[in-house]
């Protein structure tokens, strides 16, 4: 499919191949193992020289074709997919690293990653260095130390900081480092890390690219023998996606382009209006002229995504107020699906810290997250100006 669009990609991709007795959506193949009368042909299949499958912790036709859709929308070489998106991220840093590598990220990936961080691979005497996210100098400079993998996370959760992919990417690899990047927030419509130099892409299928908060998955997209060696690591780990998350979620990516496009829309809007509301002190959006890294975000995103947060004048009781005083969101962990979805970083990704490491983090206590659903616009800004009225 070369040279064809995202829009189709994300409807074709990897379907053709597997559309059988003429259906013509992907069949959910729930079966484990795959059966063959040709002993032959089974043992090449088994060793790889053939297409085909064997037992679906390895690979099955329905994950399969997420795989694909997912390696066309990222434009990489390969792809594999995880049962969740947490798997995707460990099983990459585990199968990628060993004993006495160094690692250099920031000090804002997701929650989950940065206690994989902190927490389990110094354990096996990885190293990890987490930089000042937006210092891309401090960054630049650890990497020109000497590392073996840099981790990078854009737009990050919660504050929505952009730190420059390409930019980083010729550092790692003037040092032969391998650059992964979490494209969870911006997603493949918006932003494709590959094409700005990464090695490795991956996501938590979970949010946006299912898109409907009723499935967990993971996927990593990018260079053949990287890609391959977490795959290796993955069948063996057992982290498999299963066919019926992986149907959810390839079906899912069938309008995530539509929902994307809609979503970039809704939430600029929004974040313009908040920006310029008398109660709202601070609006955390790629989009806006006034962020900090909004150059960067303009030279390497197509769209800024359907995610803000935004901190009101006030205390937490004001955002108790606010939040309970909503009616088209969904007061609940998680992103990037159809409906709009919010909560305080105090109660949702950061609440393992105590407040001063929140704070140390620059996430006030009085910040909102919101993730801005395919709803009609104007019904969401109305709902958000009689909610702040009674703050
Ligand atoms: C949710 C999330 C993850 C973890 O994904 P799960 O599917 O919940 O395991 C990783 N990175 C980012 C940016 C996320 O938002």
């Amino acid at each position: 499919m070369v040279n064809t669009k995202k829009g189709t990609i994300a409807v074709w991709g990897g379907e053709m191949d597997h559309v059988s007795g003429n259906a013509t959506t992907t069949p959910i193949v729930h079966s484990v193992t795959f059966g063959y009368n040709d002993l032959d042909e089974w043992h090449d299949v088994a060793m790889g020289k053939k297409q085909g499958y064997i037992y679906s912790r390895n690979t099955n036709p329905t994950v399969q074709v997420l795989e694909e859709k997912i390696r066309g929308l990222e434009g990489g070489e390969a792809a594999t997919s995880f049962a969740t998106g947490m798997a995707a991220i460990s099983n990459t840093l585990f199968a990628l690293l060993k004993p006495g590598s160094r690692v250099v990220s920031i000090k804002d990936t997701y929650g989950g990653t940065s206690k994989i961080f902190l927490d389990f691979l110094p354990v096996f005497n990885v190293n990890v260095t987490l930089c000042d996210t937006t210092d891309h100098e401090q960054l630049e400079k650890e990497i020109a130390k000497g590392c073996d993998l840099v981790y990078l996370e854009t737009p990050t959760n919660p504050t929505l900081k952009v730190v420059d992919i390409k930019r980083l990417s010729a550092a790692a690899h003037k040092v032969g480092a391998v650059v992964v990047v979490d494209n969870t927030f911006a997603t493949p419509i918006n932003q494709n890390p590959l094409q700005l130099g990464a090695d490795l892409v991956l996501h938590s299928a979970t949010k946006f690219l299912c898109g409907h908060s009723d499935a967990m998955g993971g996927v990593l997209a990018g260079r053949q023998e990287l890609v391959r060696k977490v795959f290796q690591f993955r069948e063996i780990n057992g982290a498999t996606l299963q066919a019926e998350p992986a149907y959810l979620i390839a079906r899912g990516i069938k309008t995530l382009e539509l929902r994307i496009e809609r979503q970039n829309v809704s939430a600029l809007q929004i974040a313009t209006y908040l920006h310029a509301h008398p109660k709202i002190s601070e609006v955390f959006y790629p989009g806006l002229k006034s962020h900090p890294q909004h150059e960067i975000a303009r030279s390497q995103m197509s769209g800024f995504g359907g995610m803000m947060s935004f901190s009101l004048k006030g205390n937490y009781e004001s955002v108790k107020t606010f939040l309970t005083s909503l009616k088209f969101v969904h007061l609940a962990a998680s992103l990037g699906s159809v409906s709009t979805l919010a909560g305080p970083p105090r109660t949702t990704s950061h609440v393992e810290l105590s407040e001063a490491q929140r704070k140390q983090l620059g996430i006030p206590e009085s910040l909102i997250r919101y993730s801005t659903g395919i709803e009609n616009v104007e019904d969401l800004i109305d709902d958000l100006e009689q909610a702040l009225k009674k703050v």
